[in-house]
């Protein structure tokens, strides 16, 4: 059985922050035996007095993939800010699994324990190949030895492979990123990140800019990853959110207004009212 990375490289024997109290961390070791992988408990975050999250609780489930949607100025992307670590919560606790405490630990730290993020711009390597900037996400990974890994071993050329094909880039492998469309970027970037095997992956608007058939294939994509990675995705785009949407959850005024099932919340008066009613 090919060893995750992860498990090559066991971080927890390098650095103090992933032995918390009693329970000692380990990256691809979260403890999920009560279902969520995330937890929200009442958190708040001000700016100024203005509550951008307000008491905000909300739990995903390992191997889900959410869809969180709401008017602007809902809170979505402070609610990533605070999972990501890049913003602190005034009051309120955030765990990954069980026992990791991730207001605790700082962005990378967050995303060492398997918290990959994607912002709606792409930021690729433009260049770079395709399968060179896949590289640069694998070496980026593990930093910490640069001089020892000069090369890829046979598992990471095999990790690059089949993400490529994971995002149907294969083909394009050889190509300068720079020279690709806007979403074939945007999955060029979804498979940096996936390249490190993270636990849940938080997606930005991933179809924004997109065409149709971009978007059409973008759904096919998240639908392959469900159960394989959790995954939460803010969209504005209602059909986009149809079309792979299992669990929703609409935020408003930096808290939950509805949640359920699409079908079940698209006929929520109250959701109707703040948001799809638009
Ligand atoms: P969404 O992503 O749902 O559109 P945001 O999380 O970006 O919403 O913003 C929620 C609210 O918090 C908005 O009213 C926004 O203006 C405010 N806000 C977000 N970040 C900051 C900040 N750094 N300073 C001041 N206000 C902010
Ligand atoms: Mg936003």
């Amino acid at each position: 059985m090919r060893r995750s990375i992860r498990e090559v490289f066991r971080r927890d024997r390098v650095f103090d922050f992933m032995v918390q109290g009693s329970h000692p961390v380990i990256p691809g070791e979260i403890d999920i035996s009560h279902g969520p992988i995330l937890y929200l408990d009442s958190v708040t975050v001000s700016f100024d007095g203005f509550k951008a999250l307000d008491d905000l609780s909300l739990t995903v489930d390992d191997g889900e993939l959410r869809c969180i949607i709401g008017p602007n100025g809902a809170g979505k992307t402070t609610m990533m800010d605070v999972i990501t670590g890049k913003t602190r919560p005034d009051t309120g606790q955030v765990y990954f699994g069980q026992t990791i405490n991730l207001t605790r630990l700082d962005e990378p730290e967050i995303a060492t324990m398997g918290i990959g993020r994607k912002f709606q711009k792409p930021s690729v390597f433009e260049a770079q190949t395709v399968w060179g900037n896949l590289y640069l996400a694998l070496k980026a990974d593990k930093s910490v030895w640069p001089t020892l890994f000069t090369r890829l071993t046979t598992e990471e050329r095999e990790c690059i492979d089949k993400v490529l094909e994971t995002v149907s880039l294969q083909n394009l492998r050889n190509r300068n990123a720079g020279t690709l469309s806007h979403g074939q970027k945007q999955w060029l970037e979804i498979a940096m990140l996936l390249a490190q095997d993270p636990r849940l992956l938080l997606l930005d608007e991933p179809v924004a800019g997109m065409t149709q058939h971009e978007i059409e294939q973008t759904t096919e994509l998240l639908n392959t990853l469900v159960g394989e990675h959790s995954v939460i995705v803010v969209e504005h785009d209602m059909e986009f959110v149809r079309s792979i949407a299992r669990r929703v959850t609409v935020l408003h005024e930096g808290r939950v207004l509805a949640e359920g099932m699409m079908e079940k919340v698209q006929s929520d008066p109250r959701v109707i009212e703040v948001y799809l009613g638009e």
